[in-house]
């Protein structure tokens, strides 16, 4: 209901905005789309029609016998949905210097006056946008940035099935912690009390014990109380694992694929940055111990941390060296996990990546011998009984492994130069926010 238009016939007879640029004159095409603008002058109306491709001028005359496009101009509401069947034509006026001129235009879905600015330099600020973001996805620059993300998925993906990795499914209900901590959520699970999950991190650690290179596209949670730009409550981490492997060995596998990436956005996302206005370059690497990078942020006058990086050391690295994934290894054994390997002389296998100044992956040799993890768990106040199946697994045949995990939004958000991390979630849960 709603319209007369025959949905099956217009599949195949559509065409997407984006390819009339292709089109001859007097080309008959037929278009659906969202009203962006209309412009009243004289006898001549000119509306903005949107597709997911791109935007075309309909240009109506008044007068033309047997088609009321010109009238349905006159008052359709922005953002409405209609269709268009109409010929194309040349014209130096119109942007792209095609315009679309109406046989037939019908109304399909009429919008209401609309709660926020949906133009593109929307004034509305980003909480409201939220509020209603699935009318702030009208906007082409919010476009952008969620097909970027879908590349930077796509590519992900790509890149670790080229690697030899395997994609790996994992619960997102708990029993325990699995990173110590106190920043879970509690759920019922019938008379026992569970968690959503905060990583996938032991668990990937089993897996790589015999499928020895695993990867996964994970959600976690994380009830940390703090708003921050950069924080969520709920986000996504790509999350790596490699048996037979140490920090050094992951922390290539993870410039390459983080350059990979980027690459494939450079190529494959052109007109989107342009929309947003980002020029990308692919990073550079850089590795550091944590003790220089100590010396090098303090001898700048920054704040640098004992034994976990400030946000302010963070920012300084990502000024001393822009467009580079700074690699921080030989991390002090007290600002990491239970799970990370110790090196003797209060340092590990753990590793941090900074990239435009902010941490996007944690990672490092885990430990996959069991008295070692007792030892680390009790360490860090934790019961090595709510461990043991874990702790078991290592007692079979357990290679020495490595890996990482990178938030999907911390990277999206770094990538384009965004202020924001909400900007990059299509409906981000924050401590103030569970809808829409
Ligand atoms: P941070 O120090 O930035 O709070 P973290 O060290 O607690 O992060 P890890 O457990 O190391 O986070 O998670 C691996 C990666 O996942 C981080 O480097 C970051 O990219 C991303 N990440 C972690 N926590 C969050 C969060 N709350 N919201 C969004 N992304 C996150
Ligand atoms: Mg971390």
């Amino acid at each position: 209901m709603g319209s007369d238009l025959d949905f099956r016939e217009f599949n195949k007879n559509r065409t997407y905005i984006a390819d009339i640029l292709n089109l001859k004159d007097g080309v008959e095409v037929e278009l659906a789309g969202w009203v962006y603008d209309t412009r009243a002058l004289g006898k001549i109306r000119f509306l903005m029609l949107r597709d997911i491709t791109g935007a075309v001028q309909v240009t109506a005359v008044k007068g033309k016998a047997g088609d009321d496009s010109f009238d349905l101009m006159d008052r359709v509401s922005r953002e409405s949905v209609v269709y268009v069947k109409g010929k194309v034509k040349d014209s130096n006026q119109a942007p792209g210097g095609k315009e679309v001129v109406p046989d037939e235009m019908k109304l399909i879905s009429k919008a209401d006056d609309l709660p926020i600015d949906v133009s593109e330099y929307s004034k509305t600020e980003l909480p409201k946008r939220l509020d209603y973001r699935f009318l702030d996805l009208h906007r082409r620059p919010v476009q952008a940035i969620f097909k970027i993300e879908s590349t930077i998925l796509q590519a992900f993906r790509e890149f670790m099935v080229s690697n030899g990795a395997m994609e790996a499914q994992f619960p997102s209900i708990i029993g325990s912690s699995s990173e110590g901590g106190t920043e879970l959520f509690e759920a019922k699970y019938f008379e026992k009390k569970a968690f959503l999950s905060q990583s996938c991190q032991l668990y990937k650690q089993m897996l790589a014990c015999s499928m020895e290179k695993v990867f996964a596209v994970f959600t976690v949670w994380r009830a940390e109380k703090h708003n921050t730009v950069r924080h969520l409550n709920e986000a996504r981490q790509f999350d790596y694992e490699q048996a037979f492997a140490d920090e050094f060995v992951v922390m290539d596998v993870l410039s390459r694929c983080v350059q990979f990436i980027i690459k494939k956005v450079m190529k494959e996302n052109a007109k989107e940055l342009e929309i947003i206005g980002v020029k990308l370059r692919v990073p550079k690497t850089k590795y550091m111990t944590f003790a220089d990078v100590k010396n090098l942020v303090e001898s700048k006058g920054a704040h640098c941390g004992e034994d976990d990086l400030s946000t302010e050391a963070e920012k300084k690295l990502g000024e001393l060296f822009p467009d580079t994934i700074v690699f921080v290894h030989d991390w002090p054994i007290k600002g990491k996990p239970f799970y990370i390997m110790p090196k003797g002389d209060g340092l590990s296998g753990g590793f941090d990546a900074i990239y435009q100044g902010m941490e996007i992956t944690s990672g490092g040799q885990r430990v996959h011998i069991p008295e070692i993890l007792e030892k680390q768990l009790k360490e860090r106040g934790l019961d090595p009984a709510d461990f043991k199946s874990y702790i078991d697994s290592f007692r079979y045949g357990a290679p020495p492994h490595a890996g990482w995990g990178m938030g999907l939004e911390r990277l999206t958000m770094l990538i384009l130069g965004l202020q924001n991390i909400r900007e990059v979630v299509l409906f981000p849960r924050d401590k103030d926010r569970l809808t829409p």
